[in-house]
């Protein structure tokens, strides 16, 4: 019995370009909703990766991708977004429902089909639980700087290294605990 609950991703990766067609073929996976920020790009870049890039293009023939993100900004999801070809949904509340429901219609999926993948366990984790799909954690790409997201982090940080039977696939460290002066 896990006493996390609807906060517990299924697996837990260092960098979506770790999520590869076998894994999701094996679970059934037909589409992705991505989270932007810390997911695909920096919360302060409008370029993903080429890695990111390369990963989105080997996904594209086989699996459906959609953007949802949090961030108020519809400017800047849209342009990350066209960058990379992909559509996209900003403001979506997560982890409320609505804005995945709507990617899940666009896309003609049921939740089941579909896996969430983002850096957030109480946006991301929290909201694919909620919504019966298959949610991935990422490492965020990047420490963070700002007042209560980085205190959000921490928090995060200490359900992440309760998770035992995760396995971070690629990397040793994870950044929810990096200290200040660890920042680039
Ligand atoms: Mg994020």
């Amino acid at each position: 019995m896990n006493p996390f609950g609807l906060l517990t991703p299924k697996v837990w990766v260092s960098s979506v370009a770790d999520i590869t067609p076998d894994y999701l073929r094996t679970h059934g996976i037909r589409g992705l909703i991505l989270d932007l920020d810390e997911t695909l790009v920096t919360a302060i870049s409008h370029t993903a990766a080429d890695r990111v890039r390369d990963w989105i293009t080997d996904l594209r023939s086989e699996f459906q991708l959609y953007i949802v993100s949090n961030n108020n900004s519809g400017q800047r999801v849209k342009r990350v977004a066209d960058d990379l070809d992909l559509p996209c949904l900003h403001q979506a509340l997560k982890p409320r429902r609505k804005g995945f429901r709507r990617a899940l219609a666009a896309m003609n999926l049921q939740p089941n089909e579909v896996a969430i993948v983002g850096d957030q366990l109480f946006t991301d984790v929290l909201g694919g639980n909620r919504l019966g799909a298959h949610p991935i954690l990422v490492t965020p790409l990047s420490p963070e700087t700002r007042g209560w997201r980085k205190a959000m982090r921490l928090v995060e940080g200490m359900f992440i290294h309760q998770y035992e039977h995760l396995k971070n696939l690629n990397a040793a460290e994870a950044v929810w605990t990096s200290q200040p002066e660890s920042r680039p």
